[in-house]
């Protein structure tokens, strides 16, 4: 199998409010001493509700997007 594409938390922006911990539904993101990271890529099922929780707009979920011209 290919590698996973997962969530990209940007710490620098993250405030380590912890919600998206406590909200992904598949338990796939821990709070480490740095910040909350993607602990189980293979359990995220890009349902993005950690990109959509986030207060401070830290998480983005990538989709293989693209682009028509
Ligand atoms: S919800 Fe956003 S601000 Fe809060 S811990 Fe997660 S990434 Fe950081
Ligand atoms: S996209 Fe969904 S399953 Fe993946 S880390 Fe975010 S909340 Fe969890």
């Amino acid at each position: 199998m290919g590698e996973w594409r997962v969530p990209e938390i940007n710490l620098e922006i993250c405030t380590r409010c912890g919600a998206c911990v406590e909200e992904c539904p598949a338990g796939a993101v821990e709070m480490g001493p740095d910040g909350p990271f993607i602990a189980r890529p293979g359990d995220c099922t890009y349902c993005a509700q950690c990109e959509t929780i986030c207060p401070q707009g830290a998480i983005t979920v990538a989709y293989e997007i693209v682009w028509g011209v």
